[in-house]
C-alpha cells in the first residue's frame, strides 16, 4: 500500500462528514466512515454500499461509532453525553458498539473508531473502573471479528490516555490521533503528545485548531488544516518520526456550509500532497 494515502471523513445518513460523492470528486482513495443509522446497518445495505464504494474507488479504513444523545456543544456537555462514560447509556451503547463493529466487519473493515468520552483521571474512581471494563468487553468482541479499536484523542492528556491504554491491557486497542482535539479541549501540546502515544497510533485526523484564551474551560476554534496551531508540516514530520505510514484522513466539521467544507477539504488535500512530496521526497 502507498504510504500516507489521503482520506476524508465521510458519512452516508448519519454523522457530520462529507457525502461519498464529495469524497469521490476530491479524488481521494480512502475514507473514515461515520457509522450509518441503526436501521441502515443491514447485511443487504452493506453489500449495496460496498459495491458503491468500489465503483467510487474508495476504501474505508476506519468505521467511527456515534451514538444518539451525544452532543459536542461545549466541554461540560461532552463530558455529560459522549461515549461510554455516561452511566445511564453505557450498557446500551456498549451493545450498539458491538453491532457497529459487526456491521464494519460486513464492510470488510478491520478498525472501529470511538470517542470513549471524558475518562476520569483517578484510576481508583468507580467510573474509571467501569469504563475500563466496558472497553475491555468491546475490545474482546472486536478481537473475535479480527478488528482493532481506535480511541480518538482529545479529552485526555497524553499521560492520562497512556495510563488508560495500559490498564485496559488489550493488544487490539490503539489510538486515532487527532491533533486539533488536543487544542480544542486544551488537553496539551499535540506534537509532544503524538511522540508519547506514538506506538499506539494506527489512524489520524488531519484537523487544525487555534487555542482558546482559557484552554480546557472553553473550546478552541477549529480552522482549515494548515492554518491553525497544529503546524501541519511538523505534524507530518512527527508522524514520519514515529514510523506512521497509514492514511492521512482530513476532518473538517462545518456541515452547515457544505460548499465551504468541500473547498477547504480540497485545499487540505493539496496542502497534504505538497507536504508529502517535501517530506517523503
Ligand atoms: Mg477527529
Amino acid at each position: 500500500m502507498e504510504k500516507w494515502p489521503v482520506g476524508v471523513f465521510a458519512s452516508i445518513d448519519a454523522g457530520l462528514g462529507v457525502k461519498l460523492e464529495v469524497a469521490r470528486e476530491l479524488g481521494v482513495p480512502t475514507i473514515h466512515l461515520h457509522t450509518p443509522h441503526k436501521l441502515s446497518r443491514t447485511e443487504e445495505n452493506a453489500k449495496r454500499f460496498s459495491a458503491r464504494l468500489q465503483e467510487f474507488g474508495l476504501r474505508i479504513t476506519v468505521v467511527f461509532a456515534g451514538f444518539e444523545g451525544e452532543s459536542y456543544a461545549d466541554i461540560p456537555t461532552v463530558a455529560r453525553t459522549v461515549g461510554l462514560v455516561p452511566p445511564e447509556t453505557r450498557e446500551a451503547r456498549k451493545q450498539e458498539l458491538k453491532e457497529i463493529a459487526d456491521f464494519a466487519k460486513l464492510l470488510g473493515v478491520d478498525a472501529v473508531g470511538l470517542h470513549v468520552g471524558f475518562i476520569p483521571h483517578d484510576p481508583g474512581a468507580e467510573t474509571f473502573r467501569e469504563v475500563l471494563a466496558a472497553v475491555r468487553e468491546v475490545c474482546d468482541h472486536c478481537r473475535g471479528n479480527g478488528q482493532r479499536i481506535h480511541l480518538e484523542t482529545g479529552q485526555e492528556s497524553a499521560d492520562a490516555l497512556l495510563l488508560f491504554l495500559r490498564q485496559v491491557d488489550r493488544d487490539n486497542l490503539f489510538v486515532n490521533f487527532d491533533p486539533a482535539n488536543m487544542i480544542l479541549y486544551g488537553s496539551g501540546d499535540p506534537l509532544p503528545a503524538l511522540r508519547k502515544v506514538g506506538s499506539y497510533v494506527r489512524s489520524v485526523h488531519c484537523k487544525d485548531a487555534k487555542w482558546a484564551a482559557r484552554p480546557g474551560e472553553e473550546w478552541g476554534t477549529e480552522v482549515p488544516f494548515g492554518t491553525g496551531d497544529v503546524n501541519a508540516e511538523q505534524f507530518l514530520r512527527t508522524l514520519a518520526e514515529i514510523g506512521y505510514d497509514g492514511p492521512l484522513t482530513i476532518e473538517r466539521e462545518i456541515p452547515q456550509e457544505p460548499q465551504r467544507q468541500k473547498d477547504e477539504i480540497g485545499h487540505a488535500v493539496r496542502v497534504i500532497e505538497e507536504l508529502k512530496s517535501k517530506i517523503l521526497g
